[in-house]
């Protein structure tokens, strides 16, 4: 059963050739060979670095210790709280919801590598939709800056002080005051109505058929994604007698979804990462005065209230958010509701209150950017605070039993918050403001945070190991996997000369393995064809979780209890100890189904002392491994 089996027969193995669509196999190779995985991950998630790996807060899962982790050498990343891992097309295929030719259009375009247009060509809509935003863009812009057309919005944006420099950045544009504008100078340069239409661009008039165009004498504000592709519209009224609405946007569309997209997001990205800080505001030209003014880390959730997916999308960027607060409004309550949105995700919250009639706008137009930056400073609340002032100014804490009420509501909130540690600080601060004692408050909150009522849906369990996609194999085959394919054709004939192929599990892993010995035999053992998915995505998932351990392997054996050291140093010595492990396993399972039959043939002498005889047979085997015996000394390096 243990026999050596290296220069055994060949099995058969199914042969899975993944064919990319259309697009050649060298522009994808030299893609990825341009891109840098850390730096595109880096955009989605905030990384930092612990040995070979890069770690963060998986993008894909609601978590609050970090299993999503990059590594930068064999271009991969892996989570080991959800399970999800591949490639970087992988990654941007599955953040951005795109499929694998977009996301290979994606890459290329961040890569200045050229796809050629016809072999680019896919069934899927959003190319031609992104392709009609852009020319809409376009038009909108040149349709400003022309001479007599664009003159009322011309006018208008020198009177709110937005200047030509802005107007560039944010691309603005104007919608002319006509029917059929648009849907002309688009369906002249060969795009097609229809594609006009799903972009959310024109609509289909009730009788007569054709179409007309949705904008019309309105100021334009294209919303790009934070990619940096126009995937909508909104558009601002220039008309002051008209009885249309103030501002229109582009309809949800297969490219535009209102709830996930931030206005300014794309413009703002570089300072929000420095500043690891964000200004939330409401409006478009909040933001575009804001950045106009230098204080380029202001979005807005463009008049809505803010949704959870724009909160993770902040939350990708930023450690700490502003909230501006407009007291007159009925907004309170997003606010309220964005404070708890943000602490959930583990963000600081502050609160700055404006004076009464003013908006961000108007404040700087009025007082210039350095009071504004002065009147943030002076006026930022963390959360505890606002609900606290908050609470006061409506007379909510006039009564004991309102008191206990504004406490309760508090200690709720910082019960969202995920960090322990950060909880803390805030209690004090609340204890502080309502005169309570902190242990008061502390008892509230762990009654609170151990009820179920107060646990969100979809919180992970921490930490998260055993991951729950490696339940397929052994713990011991995958660190087997593992050494063999970062030490190469040594280790692949020290393991493949100890082991037998039936002593991996049946099915991918016995198959991964199988794929080795055909590598060693055909001389080079190379992990990349893995990665890719050459073999299938059942093995490239499985070669990921080997090469992606979430800790380092000392870790790893010495929270089992198994002392064995450094993989690097003394790699075989980590094979041998797998080795025996998964031998011992395989050993016990055989046991088990002997000792199974024992019992079905206990009326059956004959066989009962066959499966006697095997069982002694067994366990002596068993000492033996425990023992080392197994070991080939030929074998061992350096002999
Ligand atoms: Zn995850």
């Amino acid at each position: 059963m243990l026999q050596r089996t290296l220069l055994g027969p060949g099995f058969f193995l199914l042969r899975c050739c993944f064919t990319v669509m259309r697009i050649p196999e060298e522009t994808i190779e030299a893609i990825r060979a341009a891109v840098d995985i850390v730096e595109v991950v880096g955009e989605y998630v905030s990384l930092r670095r612990r040995g070979a790996n890069w770690f963060g807060l998986c993008p894909f899962h609601e978590e609050k210790t970090p299993s999503f982790s990059v590594n930068p050498r064999l271009g991969i990343f892996k989570c080991f709280g959800c399970g999800v891992g591949g490639d970087v097309f992988a990654f941007i295929q599955q953040i951005e919801g795109v499929n694998f030719a977009e996301a290979v259009h994606m890459l290329a375009e961040r890569a200045g590598i050229p796809i050629p247009e016809s072999e680019a060509e896919t069934d899927d809509p959003r190319p031609a939709l992104y392709h009609a935003l852009r020319f809409a863009a376009r038009f909108y812009f040149e349709q400003l800056s022309h001479p007599e057309t664009g003159r009322a919005a011309r006018a208008y944006l020198k009177h709110r002080g937005i200047q030509p420099e802005s107007v560039r950045r944010f691309g603005l544009g104007y919608a002319p005051d006509a029917w059929e504008a648009l849907l002309q100078a688009a369906t002249a340069a060969g795009i097609r109505p229809e594609v006009l239409e799903e972009a959310g661009l024109i609509l289909p008039r009730r009788e007569r058929g054709g179409y007309y165009d949705r904008f019309r004498h309105r100021l334009m504000f294209p919303i790009f994604s934070h990619t940096g592709r126009v995937v909508g519209f909104g558009g601002r009224l220039l008309a002051s007698n008209s009885e249309q609405p103030k501002y229109i946007n582009t309809p949800e569309t297969p490219v535009y979804h209102k709830g996930r997209i931030l206005y300014g997001l794309y413009q703002a990205r570089q300072a929000l990462r420095e500043q690891a800080e964000a200004i939330l505001v409401e409006g478009y030209t909040d933001v575009i005065t804001l950045h106009q003014a230098g204080i380029t880390h202001a979005v807005a959730t463009g008049g809505t209230a803010l949704t959870p997916d724009q909160a993770r999308l902040l939350a990708r960027y930023v450690r700490r958010v502003v909230l501006l607060y407009d007291a007159d409004t009925a907004g309170q309550q997003a606010t309220l509701r964005s404070i708890e949105l943000f602490l959930e995700r583990g963000l600081s919250v502050y609160v700055v209150p404006l004076p009464p009639g003013e908006d961000p706008d108007s404040f700087v137009r009025a007082q210039g950017a350095r009071a504004f930056q002065a009147y943030l400073q002076r006026h930022r609340r963390d959360f505890v605070t606002f609900y606290y002032e908050r609470a006061q100014q409506l007379g909510q804490l006039d009564t004991p039993e309102g008191e206990a009420e504004v406490a309760r509501t508090i200690v709720k909130a910082i019960g969202r918050l995920p960090d322990p540690l950060l909880r803390e600080p805030y209690v004090r601060r609340a204890a502080d403001l309502l005169r309570i004692e902190p242990v008061r408050l502390l008892e509230i909150l762990e009654a609170q945070t151990s009820s179920p009522v107060s646990t969100k849906p979809a919180a992970s369990p921490t930490p998260p190991t055993p991951p729950p996609a490696t339940s397929t194999w052994h713990e011991a085959e995958r660190m087997l996997v593992r050494l063999m394919l970062e030490e190469g054709k040594a280790m692949v004939s020290f393991v493949l000369g100890h082991m037998a192929l039936e002593e991996f599990t049946e099915g991918p892993p016995r198959q991964l393995v199988a794929r080795l010995l055909e590598q060693y035999e055909d001389g080079t053992i190379n992990a990349q064809p893995f990665l890719d998915g050459h073999y299938g995505p059942e093995l490239q998932r499985l070669t990921i979780e080997a090469l992606m351990e979430p800790y380092e392997p000392s870790q790893n054996w010495e929270r089992k209890g198994i002392a064995v050291p450094r993989l690097r140093d003394r790699a075989y010595e980590a094979a041998i100890d797998a080795m025996m492990r998964l031998k011992l396993q395989r050993i016990d399972e055989l046991i088990h189904q002997l000792k199974k039959e024992q019992l079905h043939a206990r009326h059956n002498e004959t066989r009962l002392r066959e499966i006697m005889a095997r069982l002694s047979h067994i366990l002596q085997l068993r000492r033996q491994i425990e023992r080392r015996t197994f070991l080939n000394p030929e074998l061992l390096p350096g002999s």
